[in-house]
């Protein structure tokens, strides 16, 4: 039997998950609830803010959805609030009677080859944090007397960051992009801009229309080597890697052209070493091949890309969230389709999860919306089957909050946000200009 008093819910990460989830939790019939929602940051929205390319903008007028889920009546949201730092997973259950964790994945996957770490090499995700306003982003990102960048990887994130190196401040002008950005932007000396593979073409996990725009870019040229394009004409290929590699050699005939950067698509390299003494030098890779199992194999043939910069987009992590059990081995919270399970597999009762941390990074924006509806399902399974939110009303964990001297960004705290940025985009011309540092976000929270 479902309570009757409203289920108090508590959704860790303002992202396409967790607030899908909250739009599952607000929709259902079955009995009231009150979702809370927290993020780390001021404002909502995690990747579609911080992630998705700022000339992407019809991927980000999902924000619109996602406004209308968090602005619904017994949803309340609670930005700059930390776990680990501000609040406990112990204070989460004592206070709620579900906890949803939607932290999503906010770091890049080690390569594990040497020079990772030297000055010039950075995880792409600090680029794309840099571009997109993140108030703990290094500022400015350094491309000062930057030549030459190699991007390792071959997803849609090695696209966007080799796009936005490859664009003016021009080509930006329309998009929300922090102003401190474009100007730097302006002052880039790029001029090569090389996209790495370590398999084929046919494997690329980047998608088709995101290829295409590599080929539209009105200051780059884009460039492809015809051998490492070729595909075997008798292996039958699913879709997108048929249209990936359609795209790929109608470039084969481009030659150098008078545009200001020059964009190259490479593949079968295995990056063996970010070269380099006090500073990143080049990527060196070794050419590979699959052998007869599929397997991944060196040739003994080597290049040296020079690069002043090697961003790695290899794929995004999850980290672990304090005392929340995770699976080291495949980077999520163990769980079972949104259950999360103990270390010995068992059930951890009143503890949920959803998105990329619930099934690694993967799949699009809108993956997550079924992605929370399965979870939101299980977690209304548990309430109307008495395994939670069965007694009275928990405590208010709000008094604990304030007494704890935690500066919390409500809702209107995000609005006025919102209002400024838009504010000082119309004085700049365009639709947003973004904030992004701190002082500033808190200051315009409270304005
Ligand atoms: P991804 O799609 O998983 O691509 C990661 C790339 O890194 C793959 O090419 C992978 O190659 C390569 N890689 C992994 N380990 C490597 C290693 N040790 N050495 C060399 N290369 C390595 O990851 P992502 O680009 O970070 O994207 C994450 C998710 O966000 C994806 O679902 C993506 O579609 C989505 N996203 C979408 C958009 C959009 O829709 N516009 C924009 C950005 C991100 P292998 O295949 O050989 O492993």
């Amino acid at each position: 039997m479902a309570p009757d008093r409203p289920v108090k819910v508590a959704v860790l990460g303002s992202g396409p998950a967790g607030v899908y989830a909250t739009g599952a939790l607000v929709k259902q019939t079955d009995f009231p609830v009150q979702v809370d929602v927290f993020d780390r940051v001021p404002t909502p929205y995690g990747l579609v803010r911080y992630g998705v390319a700022p000339d992407h903008p019809n991927i980000k007028s999902i924000v619109s959805v996602l406004h209308d889920l968090l602005a619904s009546e017994n949803v309340r949201y609670f930005g700059c609030v930390e776990l680990g730092r501000d609040v406990t997973r112990a204070d989460l259950l004592e206070h709620y009677d579900a906890v949803i964790y939607a932290t999503g994945a906010s770091v890049d996957r080690h390569l594990g080859i040497p020079g990772e770490d030297l000055p010039g090499s950075y995880p792409a995700t600090e680029f794309v944090a840099w571009y997109s306003g993140h108030p703990d982003a290094r500022q400015p990102f350094p491309l000062d007397d930057i030549e030459s960048v190699v991007v390792i990887g071959v997803g849609n994130v090695a696209l966007d960051v080799a796009r936005m190196l490859a664009k003016t401040p021009e080509d930006l002008a329309q998009t929300d992009t922090p102003s401190p950005v474009l100007t730097e932007l302006g002052k880039s000396t790029v001029h090569d801009i090389h996209i790495v593979g370590r398999r084929g073409p046919e494997h690329a996990k980047f998608t088709t229309k995101e290829l295409r725009e590599l080929g539209e870019l009105a200051n780059a040229s884009v460039q492809v080597v015809p051998a490492e394009v070729a595909v075997d004409p008798d292996v039958e290929l699913e879709r997108l890697a048929r249209t990936n590699v359609a795209v790929l050699q109608g470039w084969v005939e481009n030659g150098i052209d008078d545009k200001a950067r020059r964009v190259s698509v490479r593949f079968w390299l295995r990056p063996d070493e970010i070269v380099g003494t006090d500073k990143v030098t080049g990527l060196r890779c070794e050419r590979a091949v699959l052998d007869e199992s599929g397997t991944l194999v060196g040739t003994g043939e080597f290049e040296t890309i020079p690069a002043d910069v090697v961003l790695r987009a290899a794929g995004y992590r999850s980290l672990p969230l304090p005392g929340v059990a995770f699976d080291d081995a495949n980077g999520v919270i163990p769980n079972a389709a949104g259950r999360v399970l103990d270390a010995a597999g068992n059930v951890s009762p009143h503890e949920y999860v959803a998105g990329w941390v619930k099934r690694g990074p993967t799949g699009v924006i809108g993956t997550n919306k079924s992605d929370a509806t399965e979870t939101v399902r299980n977690l209304i399974e548990d309430v109307n089957e008495g395994r939670i939110a069965a007694g009275p009303a928990l405590p208010s964990f709000d008094e604990q909050l304030s007494a704890r001297g935690v500066q919390v960004v409500d809702f209107a705290g995000w609005l006025r946000i919102d209002a400024e940025e838009i504010r000082r985009g119309k004085a700049e011309g365009r639709p947003r200009s973004k904030i992004s540092d701190w002082e500033s976000l808190i200051s315009a929270a409270g304005s």
